[in-house]
């Protein structure tokens, strides 16, 4: 896989449905549960992720049944109410925090057991000695592989089943840490959970407690510490469905904010009202301008009707606070946000490697990230407007952003990418290491790709001066698509042929001509134009008399067409490679031979008069009728008007007319 991932701005509006992994912390969580559960559990809709996988294949070494159907993203658990089957194994949990902690919680419930836990570098400083501390007061001996205590990854965990009594535990660092000790509160009798001090993301712990009772065994808040009043094995609810994931969901609510007008997202199961915290970023999104409405079972985000910075804590719900982050440059004024120090010791420090990013994109950020290198302490960031300085910094070649193994940071500038900065389709972002997506969302950058709607082919044909160019032009203009001029690859032919001493009378000459011609594609704002040997012909060359007298006569011939045709139809990948919504390609022959399956088929007419006076208001003396007459005639692929196109008389419309009538056309076909 490429280690670089450049963004392809949207041209158009996105459109489509999100495909949203489930929910991370709601699938660790479940899957903790189901094992302490009395009998088999099926998890719908669960995500398949490095931080799942690492959970899963722990529960496996533990001796667990767990069969994971990943193309169905169903997982299968039987619990065992309690029991862990081996009393010794060697664990690895990667970065993965929910997994760390989790089983670190739970391994303690084995009455004897022996385990070593390790997490990989950026695992082994992140924060443990909370949770730690408050197993070690409920029987737990956790020690460094050395065997003094440890604070942190590698552990060695030596176990004898939590006894009953209070714990204290300080999650100032992590809610995780509180959370892992609420799931396993059930199972030890007498046992209950104080949080000293507070704790940061208080909807996660919210979520836990939900999920308890979900899973048959309500934890209450008495004198300020948790208890189940009923204790014992969890009960399998048999079938349970994983929400999509709230903080996934928040790119493709901020993606519309970046992409054309008449944008419209739909996240499927996405609950506004649901367990995660990060559903809270709709009520900042709408804040900063975001257009979202709730329907039964999905949220719709459109194009947002503003970009308005502002000042958000963040605290309760920060994993969505980099969303954020990377739309600000776009807003317009700064955009303040708070209480997102804890983040600093998450899968990277969060806030360094933000504030990193778009300075290296020319955005000013307070403090700057050379600032906030220096001052761990520093908990907040404020983003000014940097459309200028991002174009700047840009104008070259797109900017690589440096990821840190962190996908949100790769996600979330996977959206400020799509944001058609420099106005012509430019790429603008590279993304780094997009692979490290992989933690909680495998397929985000399909998932993007997915939502610049479904390509749209648009025909167009007509006689000559029937008002196809200026139509197509436009209409590619307001609808985001790639305009290919096929009348003017016959005139380049035609010049090249012409130069090269062919003539259509003499079938050889053309035959030994055309293997020399080296055809590429151009693309300049909305419009491709075909290349010879890399060089666009200059437009009045291919209106000059010779060409407007040999064009219609080459084009007979079956050598050209074929020498063409292929050529014309792989423009539908060079407009798809290029980011556009779709195609309108223009001629004699493309609703009929070219793209007879295109989505919207138009024959445009008018009549010879204001045809012949059109051409002469160009300042050409084209004899409009002689040449349609050899282009109906011809055997190969002959002009017509494709079967099932709509004919549109323009004699008496103005361009905007018919351009609004392609537009009811384009908006059938896309609905
Ligand atoms: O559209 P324009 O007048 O530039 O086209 C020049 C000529 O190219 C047409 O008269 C026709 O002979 C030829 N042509 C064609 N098939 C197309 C487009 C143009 O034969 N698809």
């Amino acid at each position: 896989m490429s280690d670089v991932r450049v963004i392809q701005p949207f041209r158009g509006p996105a459109r489509g449905l999100a495909r949203i992994p489930g929910s991370k912390s709601v699938t660790n969580r479940a899957l903790i549960l189901a094992a302490l559960a009395d009998g088999e559990t099926i998890l719908e809709g669960a995500l398949f992720s490095r931080d799942t996988r690492i959970l899963v294949a722990a529960l496996q070494e533990l001796g667990f049944s767990v069969d994971a159907d990943e193309s169905a993203c169903r997982i299968k658990l039987v619990g065992l109410g309690g029991r862990i089957p081996k009393a010794k194994a060697k664990l690895h949990v990667g970065n993965a925090g929910t997994a760390a902690r989790f089983l670190t919680a739970f391994l303690c419930l084995h009455p004897s057991g022996d385990y070593e836990i390790d997490g990989d570098a950026a695992m082994r400083t992140r924060p443990m000695a909370g949770l730690l501390r408050a197993l070690e007061s409920a029987g737990a001996k956790c020690l460094t592989p050395g065997g003094s205590p440890a604070d942190s990854f590698p552990l060695r965990l030596i176990t004898c089943g939590l006894v009953s009594g209070e714990v204290s535990c300080d999650a100032s660092s992590s809610s995780q840490m509180l959370s892992a000790l609420l799931m396993v509160a059930p199972l030890a009798s007498g046992f209950s959970v104080r949080l000293s001090g507070t704790t940061v993301s208080e909807p996660f712990v919210e979520m836990t407690a939900k999920m308890c009772a979900h899973f048959g065994r309500p934890l209450i808040q008495s004198h300020g510490a948790w208890i189940c009043s009923q204790p014992g094995a969890y009960r399998t609810p048999c079938i349970y469905a994983i929400e999509p994931d709230a903080t996934a969901a928040s790119y493709f609510i901020a993606l519309p904010a970046v992409t054309g007008k008449e944008s419209r997202v739909r996240l499927a199961g996405y609950d506004v009202s649901g367990l995660q915290g990060d559903t809270a970023f709709a009520t900042v999104a709408r804040a900063c301008g975001a257009s979202l409405h709730e329907e039964t079972g999905a949220l719709i985000a459109h194009s947002w009707t503003a970009l308005r910075g502002g000042d958000f804590n963040f605290n309760a719900f920060s994993d969505t606070f980099l969303t954020v982050a990377a739309l600000a440059p776009l807003f317009d004024k700064p955009v303040t946000l708070r209480g997102i120090g804890h983040t600093r010791h998450q899968e990277t420090d969060r806030v360094l490697a933000m504030a990193t990013e778009l300075e290296r994109l020319g955005v000013r950020v307070e403090p700057s990230a050379q600032s906030l290198r220096i001052d761990q302490s520093l908990d907040t960031l404020t983003i000014h407007p940097g459309r200028e300085a991002m174009l700047a910094a840009s104008r070259k070649a797109p900017v690589a952003i440096h990821t840190y193994e962190d996908h949100r940071v790769a996600m979330s500038f996977g959206i400020l990418g799509s944001y058609n900065l420099h106005g012509n389709g430019q790429p603008w972002i590279s993304i780094q290491d997009p692979a490290c997506t992989g933690k909680t969302f495998p397929h985000f950058f399909e998932a993007l790709e997915q939502l610049r709607g479904s390509f749209l082919r648009i025909a167009v044909d007509g006689g000559a001066a029937s008002g196809k160019s200026s139509t197509s032009r436009a209409v590619a203009a307001a609808h985001g698509l790639m305009h290919v001029d096929t009348g003017a690859h016959y005139r380049s032919i035609t010049r090249a042929l012409l130069s090269a001493s062919a003539t259509p009378d003499n079938t050889r000459s053309v035959i030994a001509a055309l293997p020399t011609l080296q055809l590429g594609t151009k693309i300049t704002g909305h419009s491709a134009q075909l290349t010879l040997s890399g060089w666009v012909p200059m437009a009045a060359e291919l209106r000059s008399p010779e060409v407007n007298a040999a064009v219609s006569r080459f084009a007979a011939m079956s050598e050209v067409r074929h020498f063409l045709f292929e050529y014309q139809r792989s423009q539908v990948s060079v407009a798809q490679a290029a980011g556009f919504s779709g195609i309108i390609m223009e001629g004699r022959d493309i609703g009929s031979v070219i793209m007879p399956d295109a989505e919207v088929r138009i024959f445009l007419e008018a009549d010879v008069d204001a045809r012949t006076a059109r051409r002469a208001a160009e300042g050409q003396s084209d004899a409009v009728l002689s040449r349609d007459q050899q282009d109906a005639s011809r055997i190969t692929a002959p002009m017509v008007c494709a079967d099932g196109a709509t004919r549109i008389d323009n004699t008496s419309l103005s361009l905007l007319e018919v351009v609004e009538k392609v537009g009811l056309l384009i908006a059938q076909a896309r609905s």
